[in-house]
């Protein structure tokens, strides 16, 4: 440890890296965070004017990211595999009532 600082901004002919749109989810098995590397679609001009119709986007001075999120992701600690649910979408089995078996 110690040596020079490297105080944000200030470090002498710092490298660039290209920041990558993730998805993160949280294993309920391990309750760690996976980072998914978001899929990002090459869109043509048209595509763009298209999709703003269609997701009803009406300023064109809006720059954003066109992104899709893995249908499916495997933990890299527990290796199970789970479907993938939208951001702050429900999970329809969570409503199913299993009722409790009679024990007698
Ligand atoms: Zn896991």
């Amino acid at each position: 440890m110690g040596g020079e600082s490297n105080e944000l901004g200030k470090i002498p002919q710092a490298k660039k890296v290209e920041l990558l749109p993730a998805f993160v989810w949280t294993c309920p098995n391990c309750g760690i965070d996976k980072f998914e590397r978001a899929v990002v679609p090459e869109l043509t001009d048209e595509d763009k004017f298209k999709m703003r119709l269609e997701y009803g986007v009406e300023r064109e001075d809006v720059e954003g990211l066109f992104m899709m999120a893995p249908t499916e992701v495997q933990c890299i600690e527990c290796k199970t595999y789970f479907e993938t649910m939208d951001f702050g979408e429900e999970d329809e089995d969570s409503d199913i009532i299993i009722p409790f078996p009679e024990t007698l």
